[in-house]
């Protein structure tokens, strides 16, 4: 049966009655599970949607390309504990957006991606429709769950179905295939309203057994040397409440990871952030808290990790299937993080023996010695810039406004910026992730500033906020209290390199040189800066935090300071022919 048939049928039926269709339903089953905001891109078959989701009072936000408007969703998710929705057109559009999809459910964010598509009649027989691609069967491998709707009927099930696969248990993407013609579907507003479902409970608590719960003490009781490693879990899972009280109540030292830093400030006694080599290598229990042992902890091995079999595992995670991914887990404890580490606190009673002394103490004593190594190099008040004297600078920015939210991607810049600046409250400090994928930037700040309604602070590499610039616009356009500062050091790692072919055409990692970003903010209305000292980027950022007024600071940086893919440079494989021909060093 036809959409048409089903349509002209539908109507005679209803006869005076009054009608809905699949726009209006996909938006009521959105505003009835507490979906405030959408980020996408218009286009067909979409356009209607977002301008009808605007008029119904959901909040529409168009970035400029689907790949941003996909990044500020997974973002929004990870701050809210909601799906963030980020709605696109059919096949390029959808495939941009993809992209982040996949990044979201990487990252463990809850998103859910909505695409319009083509006809499936013509998509299945692969007849050439408009922007043809069958996008389900594209989605399906690379996030957490997909669906399609085929039927108005079914939008309300449809749109339940992703909430809850998106948000319950290990968050993550879900695709929403959505046909054209079922948006213009028709049924009877009263049929419609009955089909709708507002989903209950929908990341439901997930208790650890209370076995687990013993064997993770028992393990912990036996521990000379414990660390706790905070993950962005942790950050996602809003406890932090009991992570302070778990932390504090054991006076283990903690070593946040990028993105759950500040969830107990970075100057919190017990915080090993500076002292992270001797806390992994030294420790000889480590309990993770919504931390996976992925390529981020050197997968739990080697010599980062010290002896080999000289430690013991607990971890808290809601995934059973994270247990034993890298190596043995003595204690795994499965369940939310909120519960865990509650279950925890309780078993620990009222007189938890503290670490023994020297462990703490040789923490403590080798953070005071790196941040004293640290600090004059983040004084240096010089032109041009090095990383350090302009994240010095940044530093002191967060330092005095604890309640901005630091955006920061890139290699050096970002590498670099993770250890310099300290953060002081949970969720604030969002980053390159799971991934390390440049192009986050515009996107999170963005998100970020539309979500929390705090200033936000996006730190970006020059090459890194290439990948998302042209959202500026978009922050002009929303009058967004974003700053972005660009770290301008001529190119990729640095804009020093040359063409090792000694031809015309310039290196492959060096861009145009003194490039000025700031005009590209200057160009849409909001205010632009150049500047080439720490103090001038300091009083140029605080300006544009004190305004609220979307600025753009062009901060010149020694185009030689940067290191080759800044502290992962490892990771490059390495040509051994170009070696014995010794011809391009
Ligand atoms: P990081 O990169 O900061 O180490 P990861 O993304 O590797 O963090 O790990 C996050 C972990 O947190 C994932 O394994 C995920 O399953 C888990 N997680 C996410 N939310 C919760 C939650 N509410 N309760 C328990 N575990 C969670
Ligand atoms: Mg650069």
């Amino acid at each position: 049966m036809s959409a048409t048939v089903h349509n002209v049928e539908a109507q005679a039926a209803a006869g005076e009655q009054e009608l809905t269709d699949g726009f209006h339903l996909v938006i009521d089953a959105l505003k009835l599970n507490g979906i405030a905001t959408i980020y996408g891109v218009p286009g067909i078959p979409i356009t209607d949607l977002g301008r009808m989701a605007q008029e119904a009072g959901i909040r529409v936000i168009s970035l400029r390309h689907e790949q941003n408007a996909g990044n500020a969703a997974a973002i929004a998710g990870f701050l809210t504990k909601k799906p963030g929705v980020c709605l696109t057109v059919s096949a390029p559009g959808f495939l941009n957006g993809l992209t982040a999809l996949a990044n979201a459910t990487t990252n463990c964010f809850p998103m859910i991606l909505i695409s319009g598509s083509s006809e499936r009649e013509v998509v299945d027989l692969q007849q050439g429709d408009y922007e043809e691609m069958d996008q389900l069967a594209i989605a399906k491998p690379l996030c957490k769950a997909a669906f399609r709707v085929l039927h108005a009927a079914d939008i309300g099930i449809g749109v339940a179905r992703a909430i809850r696969a998106a948000v319950s248990g290990r968050p993550g993407g879900v695709y929403l295939d959505l046909p054209a013609k079922l948006l213009s579907q028709v049924m009877t507003a009263e049929a419609g309203r009955k089909s709708l479902v507002s989903v209950i409970d929908p990341a439901p608590a997930q208790i650890p057994a209370p076995a687990a719960v013993r064997r993770a003490l028992d393990v912990l009781k036996g521990a000379k040397r414990p660390l706790i490693i905070l993950g962005k879990g942790a950050a996602y899972a809003q406890a932090d409440e009991e992570i302070r009280a778990l932390v504090e109540r054991s006076g283990i030292p903690f070593l946040p990871m990028s993105m759950a830093k500040g969830l107990l400030p970075d100057t919190h006694p017990l915080c090993a952030g500076a002292a992270r080599s001797t806390a992994l290598k030294d420790s000889d229990v480590v309990m993770l808290i919504g931390a996976r042992l992925n390529w981020l902890l050197s997968h739990g091995k080697g010599k980062t990790w010290g002896e080999p079999g000289s430690k013991r595992f607990i971890q808290i995670d809601i995934e059973p299937k994270e247990m034993d991914s890298n190596v043995e887990i003595a204690a795994p404890v499965v369940g939310d993080i909120g519960s865990c580490v509650s279950a925890l606190i309780e078993g620990m009673g009222g007189n938890w023996p503290a670490p023994p002394a020297d462990w703490t103490n040789a923490v403590k004593t080798k953070k005071d010695e790196n941040i004293a190594k640290m600090a004059p190099r983040l004084m240096k008040n010089t032109a041009p810039m090095d990383f350090h004297g302009a994240l010095g600078a940044l530093r002191a920015v967060i330092k005095e406004r604890p309640e901005a939210i630091l955006v920061n991607e890139g290699a050096n810049t970002l590498d670099l910026a993770r250890g310099v600046i300290d953060m002081y409250r949970p969720r604030k400090r969002l980053d390159v992730g799971t991934w390390g994928v440049m192009g986050i930037g515009m996107g999170f700040a963005i998100a970020a500033a539309i979500e929390t309604g705090k200033p936000v602070l996006a730190v970006a590499g020059d090459s890194a906020f290439g990948f998302s610039g042209m959202e500026v616009e978009t922050i002009c356009r929303y009058k967004l209290p974003v700053c972005v500062v660009v770290f301008n050091n001529n190119g990729i790692y640095r804009g020093t390199d040359v063409n090792p072919s000694g031809g015309t055409d310039p290196a492959t990692t060096a861009f145009v040189k003194d490039a000025r970003y700031d005009r590209m903010m200057e160009a849409f209305g909001g205010a632009g800066a150049h500047v080439t000292t720490p103090d001038e980027l300091k009083r140029a950022v605080d300006a544009a935090m004190d305004s609220g007024r979307p600025t753009l600071v062009n901060a010149v940086i020694d185009p030689a300071a940067g290191s080759e893919s800044g502290r992962i440079g490892n990771l490059n494989p390495q040509s051994v022919v170009k070696k014995k021909q010794g011809s391009m060093q």
